[in-house]
């Protein structure tokens, strides 16, 4: 990503760091320090880079580079915190709550035809699938065979 290679480059950070995707969806950005000689890793989940502007990518990208800066040691204290806004962060640990992920809402359905509860995540959840489905009952109709659909 040209952006996260140009920050890294202007922080002096490119000779330590690498940059590297990552598919995590829930870790929007991961600062890995280096280890035996090996280089140090900066990386941005894929999903937050596509569902989200470049100036909210640009403040975790910074965000991370503040790390490498000032060593992961220092996890999110003061030293890294104004080493963050020094090169133009905002100084927050944590991504922005407008951030746009793809979380879905799932919800759990009876076969009689209307749904016991929602749940949010990034897939469908495990319960209730295959074998635990058909032993799985609703308590008001006592039916098997509760299933999960996307909202
Ligand atoms: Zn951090
Ligand atoms: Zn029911």
């Amino acid at each position: 990503m040209r952006t996260a290679l140009d920050l890294m480059a202007q922080h002096g950070v490119s000779g330590a760091y690498h940059f590297r995707w990552m598919t995590k969806k829930r870790t929007k950005g991961q600062c890995v320090p280096p280890i035996d000689g090996r280089p140090g890793l900066i990386q941005l989940s894929r999903d937050y880079v596509a569902l989200n502007d470049i100036d909210m990518v640009r403040n975790t990208i910074l965000h991370e580079i503040a790390h490498a800066m000032v060593g992961c040691q220092h996890a999110h204290n003061n030293v890294w915190r104004r080493q963050f806004i020094a090169i133009g962060g905002d100084g927050s640990r944590t991504v922005s709550p407008n951030v746009k992920d793809s979380t879905k809402t799932y919800v759990l359905n009876c076969p009689k035809g209307h749904a016991l509860g929602t749940k949010k995540g990034y897939r469908m959840p495990t319960a209730y699938t295959a074998k635990a489905k058909r032993q799985a009952r609703c308590r008001e109709h006592n039916v098997p065979g509760l299933y999960w659909t996307e909202a």
